[in-house]
Order: C-alpha cells, then sequence, then structure tokens
C-alpha cells in the first residue's frame, strides 16, 4: 500500500504531540493535523501546565505512573536543552500543603518528580494554616509557548495543519486511512461519548515575578504556579458546567484563597481571567477501534478525557497512541497485500 495517510483530529496538547509522535515513529506516513482551533484558542492554552499528576479512577496507576514518567523524561530532557525557553519548559520547586495528614503520604508519582520529601517544622511555619506538607521539583510547560513550539516541530517534520471542524469521523474516510481522534472535550459531540463530561476551571494570569516557588493545596482546589512570564492562580472545578464566560466573583474568590497562602500577591497586577474545559471521563480513552459503515470499514484510535491531568501525561498518552496507529497501518498493510494475492 501507498504511504498511509493518517489524520489526527484536535490541536491542543494531545493532538499536536500525538501528531508528533505519529510522525517520528512512522516516518513513512502521510500526518495531518485538522483542528476548528489552533492556539491560542485551546482548553491547553488555558492550563497552567504544571506536572503534578491527575489521578483517573478507570486506569490502572501503573499505566499513569508510567505515562507520566515518560512525560516527566521527554520535558526534563528539554528542559535541560538549549529549546528550554522557546520551548516553554522549566523546572519548579515549591510545595503541596495540607490542613490535615493525608491518607496517602506518598503519591504514586513521588519517586518521578525529584527530591521529594516531607516538609520540615520551619518551612510549615510559612503556611499557618497548614499541619502537613510535601516539598519536591517538578516540570511546568508555559502551555502556549510549548503549543507554538509543537507545532514548530510537525511542520518541520512535514506534517500539514488544517483549521477544519470535523462533524463526523466518516467525512475523512476518503481522504485518510487511519483517524485520531484528539478532540479533547469536543469529542462528546464527535463521537457521542456520553462518558465524557466538562470540568470547568477558571484561572487567574497575574504578573507578580517575586514569586518564585509553586504552592498547591492538597485538595487542588487552590494554587499558584509560577511561569516564565506569569503566574497562573487558581482556580475551580465545576463538573458538567459548559460555561466559558469568566465569573467575576470567582475571580475574587481564587484571589483571595491564593492570597491567603501567599499574602505577597496582594501586590500582583495586570489580571487576566481565562476559562478552560478539562475533557474529563473516569479514564483517559486510549483505545482502537475499527469503524463500520455499510462493508466499509474505518480504523479509528482514540486519544481523548484527560480530565485535570492532560500535560503531566500526554507525551506518555501519545507514544501509546501512536503504536495503536502502527497497529492499524500493520492491519491494513496485511489486508491489502491479502487483497493482490
Ligand atoms: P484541547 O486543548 O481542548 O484540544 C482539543 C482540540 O480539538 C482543540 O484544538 C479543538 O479545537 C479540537 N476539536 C474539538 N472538536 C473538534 C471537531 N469536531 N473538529 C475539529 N477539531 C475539533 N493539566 C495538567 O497536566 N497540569 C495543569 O496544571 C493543568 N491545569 C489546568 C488548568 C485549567 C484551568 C484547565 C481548564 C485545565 C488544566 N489542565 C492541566 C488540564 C489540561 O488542560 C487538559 O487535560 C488538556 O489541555 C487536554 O488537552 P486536549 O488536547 O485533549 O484538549
Amino acid at each position: 500500500m501507498a504511504a498511509p495517510k493518517v489524520a489526527v483530529v484536535g490541536a491542543g496538547v494531545i493532538g499536536l504531540s500525538t501528531a508528533l509522535c505519529i510522525a517520528e515513529t512512522c516516518p513513512s506516513c502521510s500526518v495531518t493535523v485538522l483542528s476548528d482551533q489552533f492556539s491560542p484558542n485551546t482548553t491547553s492554552d488555558v492550563a497552567a501546565g504544571m506536572l503534578i499528576p491527575h489521578t483517573y479512577p478507570g486506569t490502572p496507576i501503573h499505566t499513569q505512573k508510567q505515562w507520566f514518567k515518560e512525560t516527566f523524561t521527554y520535558l526534563f530532557a528539554i528542559s535541560n536543552s538549549a529549546e528550554a525557553s522557546e520551548a516553554g519548559i522549566h523546572l519548579i520547586s515549591g510545595w503541596q500543603v495540607f490542613k490535615n495528614t493525608p491518607k496517602e503520604e506518598l503519591p504514586f508519582w513521588s519517586d518521578v518528580v525529584l527530591g521529594f520529601r516531607p516538609m520540615s517544622e520551619a518551612e510549615l511555619q510559612k503556611f499557618p494554616q497548614h499541619r502537613f506538607g510535601q516539598a519536591f521539583t517538578t516540570l511546568k510547560c508555559d502551555c502556549p509557548p510549548y503549543l507554538l513550539w509543537l507545532e514548530k516541530r510537525l511542520k518541520a517534520t512535514g506534517v500539514q495543519m488544517y483549521t477544519r471542524k470535523v462533524a463526523d469521523l466518516w467525512e475523512l474516510h476518503s481522504e485518510y486511512n487511519i483517524i485520531v481522534n484528539c478532540a479533547g472535550i469536543g469529542a462528546h459531540q464527535l463521537v457521542g461519548d456520553e462518558k465524557l463530561f466538562p470540568v470547568r476551571g477558571q484561572v487567574l494570569k497575574v504578573h507578580a515575578p517575586w514569586v518564585k516557588n509553586f504552592i498547591r493545596d492538597g485538595d487542588g482546589l487552590t494554587y499558584i504556579y509560577p511561569g516564565i512570564h506569569r503566574v497562573t492562580l487558581g482556580g475551580t472545578r465545576e463538573r458538567e458546567s459548559w460555561s466559558l464566560s469568566p465569573d467575576p466573583g470567582t475571580t475574587k474568590d481564587i484571589f483571595d484563597r491564593c492570597c491567603s497562602l501567599e499574602p505577597s500577591l496582594r501586590g500582583a497586577q495586570d489580571i487576566e481571567v481565562k476559562v478552560g474545559l478539562r475533557p474529563s471521563r473516569q479514564c483517559v480513552r486510549l483505545q482502537k477501534e475499527v469503524l463500520s459503515q455499510g462493508g466499509v470499514k474505518l480504523p479509528v484510535v482514540h486519544n481523548y478525557g484527560h480530565g485535570s491531568g492532560g500535560f503531566s501525561v500526554h507525551r506518555g498518552t501519545a507514544k501509546e497512541a501512536a503504536r495503536l496507529v502502527g497497529e492499524c497501518i500493520a492491519a491494513l498493510q496485511g489486508s491489502s497485500s491479502r487483497a493482490k494475492l
């Protein structure tokens, strides 16, 4: 068969990283990214981009750990290269603090991040309302620069990118051999996935260059994540809310919560409010499916539903999606050589 044509639907962190992994592992493929929105207009642009995993209840922990480890290793290498500032990747140290000692004192990812340890009594004095804490160093992606860096890499490897809204995966059947669905929350409509739901998140991006350490309340709701240029203050988790409009009351609440963790933020300037819909599911949908219509078959690889943790696991899930695309290609090549006999 001629070079297999692969269409990746979606240009958030999942679509772009998946397209890159496919182009890297299958250089003979022709890869195209189709998306109705590109950076800076995706959910991925709103994210803080911290590498602190979210737990997916429906995915085995060893799989989640593997995805996180692969992502951490990949981004750590970028952070240690001349590309780091362009790609918006940097190491960051800080604290996760708890009002009460958590049930799980050692999260599954504690030996992937660097220097994970309980906070000392002296460190905890910074947080008078908290009784327990963990200190570690992790990585952070400044999301729009990272997405642009991925796009640049894709262009350099010959991947085409087009603005296009896909109403039905079947509309791509005559142009492409394999479809990869990385539509994020858009998969709710695109493939009618009722298990996928939005978890609305509102964040503030502020100018506060003196804040150098991350601070995360262990409940995951309040966080301060310094990036290269802006500090992200969060946040909210509103299940089943589809609203993309910022709520002024929520903005004040987020700001007050963050100031109670880091009082110096009262001097923050240039507050910008962003809202994104986390594409949430019990587990990431990372699987092959062969659609069939009137005897015609269309191989699809799904890679969506990363909820609150897409940046933390994107490279790991992209590698697995690329492996599944490889299996689809092998099956297509097998059936085309059988047809010739
Ligand atoms: P998206 O970025 O939404 O991309 C989906 C793409 O598909 C878009 O390009 C869209 O235009 C396209 N698309 C959809 N439907 C169609 C269609 N029918 N036809 C064509 N194109 C289509 N994760 C972390 O790991 N760390 C964090 O610190 C973090 N912070 C976050 C903070 C907030 C406030 C939010 C909202 C999320 C945060 N996340 C974080 C989660 C992370 O943002 C998501 O898991 C991730 O962005 C999902 O990426 P995605 O590519 O699947 O989705």
